[in-house]
């Protein structure tokens, strides 16, 4: 009997996942790094998902797309885009055979956990002026007090009239902090003085805004009078102009490179501007195929997706029946659900990767690494799956063989978010599973997710990129 050589049996039988630097070659590699210079300009300069509207709309116009609502005629090729609220945004180019063949579809999210103003948010108290602030989305909250922190966000004044703001992000500009209690003043009389550190609270995420006084000893708050003179001065803010107004609180660090050797990248927001970016490129640079292609950059994703602006909001049916009506298609809802019945979503979002100092939290034979490529969750949830999206197995097979495209698509397959019972998880993806597209969830992996400054690999953020063009192109 002629012998086994279970040494190429191995190779050929057992999956073995290996990181995107071991296996690309320099091109590619360096593919990977000029493509995360884009990427740090964008996570740079965009923090609010409002921003991050603005931008996209600049780089969808710059490849010739144009607003839906002054388009009269759409058919094969063409681009369009929509916004809801300023706050969401919905591109599609136009493919062959428009709607009929389903629609290829990716949906990110670009809010991300940050501190809002409270609606009265002003207080003065020792001498000194604060804002009040109301946390968003799943933040430890020890992480937010000692760190240089922007406002970013709009105000409407009484008039109607639209102020932006945005300070602390250039170097010659203020920034803002909340306080933190020093250790040698952190120590419980019950445990004997040993240092017991102190649980930060919600209302204890309070802005320092000032210490300058108004000249004027009959008045009580002086520091805070001093805040909305100034800001009247400079904007024509009063103070109940801010109970219509957006002022998100967030960390004015950029995006850094991180390591030596620079392939990791430190930055606010990365979850979800990593998939955002990724998946924006890669709709821009995708050819035209039979379905139509759709982009979407979803808000409130961070507080479980209710709302006008989020995947649950109706706007998404709105933006496709519009497209209907210009392909003068006389098809109503109908149309529009049968399309979804043949149509196909990535979830594009980010997910964690195993992190070596915590190995405890997950099931290390089913979990992500670093640098290892698009990262593919077959389902999220908790529990027994509870609440959980799952990707089919045979949308699954098609998926991969859409990656075959291209041999530097790197990914990893993994399911749920850390140990059964342990972890938990959600995303977008269950409220496009729910119109009844099949979706799986596929981004980068994660350091620090939800904390101030969140790392990424470049590998991943690349591979993304490719990993979305090729399921928009088969
Ligand atoms: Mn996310
Ligand atoms: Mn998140």
């Amino acid at each position: 009997m002629e012998k086994i050589d279970y040494q190429k049996l191995e190779k050929q039988l057992k999956l073995e996942k290996k990181s995107c630097w071991e296996i690309w070659d320099d091109k590619i590699k360096k593919d990977a790094f000029d493509f995360a210079e884009g990427y740090k300009s964008f996570a740079s300069e965009v923090k609010t998902e409002r921003e991050a509207v603005e931008e996209g709309i600049k780089l969808a116009e710059d490849r010739g797309f144009k607003n839906i609502v002054k388009v009269k005629l759409l058919s094969t090729g063409d681009k369009i885009y929509a916004i809801n609220r300023d706050k969401s945004l919905f591109l599609a180019k136009i493919g062959k055979s428009g709607l009929s063949q389903g629609m290829k579809i990716v949906m990110s999210h670009i809010d991300s956990p940050h501190l809002d103003f409270k609606i009265n948010p002003f207080y003065e108290d020792e001498n000194l002026a604060f804002a009040k602030t109301h946390y968003y989305g799943g933040i430890k909250k020890y992480q937010w007090p000692t760190i240089s922190l922007a406002l970013h966000g709009v105000v409407y004044l009484e008039s109607g009239k639209k102020i932006n703001i945005k300070i602390g992000e250039k170097s010659d500009e203020p920034i803002f902090m909340i306080t933190d209690l020093l250790p040698h003043l952190d120590r419980s009389i019950d445990s004997g003085g040993k240092a017991e550190y102190h649980k930060i609270n919600g209302e204890e995420l309070n802005l320092l805004l000032g210490s300058l006084p108004v000249d004027d000893k009959k008045i009580k708050e002086k520091v805070k009078l001093a805040i909305l003179e100034y800001l009247f001065n400079k904007y024509g803010i009063k103070e109940d102009d801010l109970a219509s107004a957006e002022i998100q609180v967030v960390p004015s660090e950029k995006a850094r490179d991180l390591g030596f050797d620079r392939s990791l990248i430190s930055a606010y927001g990365q979850d979800d501007k990593a998939c955002a970016y990724s998946s924006l490129m890669s709709f821009l640079d995708a050819k035209i195929i039979d379905q139509t292609q759709v982009c979407v950059w979803t808000d409130r994703e961070e507080i479980g997706s209710d709302g006008n602006t989020s995947t649950q909001s109706l706007f998404f049916e709105s933006f496709i029946l519009d497209i209907l009506k210009l392909s003068q298609n006389k098809g109503g809802l109908e149309e529009v659900y049968h399309s979804y019945n043949i149509s196909q979503a990535i979830s594009a979002d980010t997910t964690v990767a195993v992190d070596p100092d915590y190995k405890d939290v997950y099931d290390l034979r089913n979990a992500c690494r670093m640098g290892f490529g698009l990262a593919i969750e077959k389902y999220t949830g908790h529990g027994g799956k509870y609440e959980a999206s799952e990707a089919s197995a045979q949308f699954i097979s098609e998926l991969r063989k859409a990656f075959k495209q291209d041999k530097n698509i790197i990914y990893q397959f993994s399911g749920g978010i850390g140990k059964v019972d342990q972890g938990r998880g959600g995303t977008i993806a269950k409220y496009l599973a729910n119109r009844n597209i099949d979706v799986i969830d596929a981004g980068v992996a994660l350091f620090n997710t939800h904390a101030p400054l969140e790392i990424v690999s470049k590998a991943d953020i690349y591979c993304a990129y490719l990993g979305y063009k090729a399921f928009y192109q088969g």
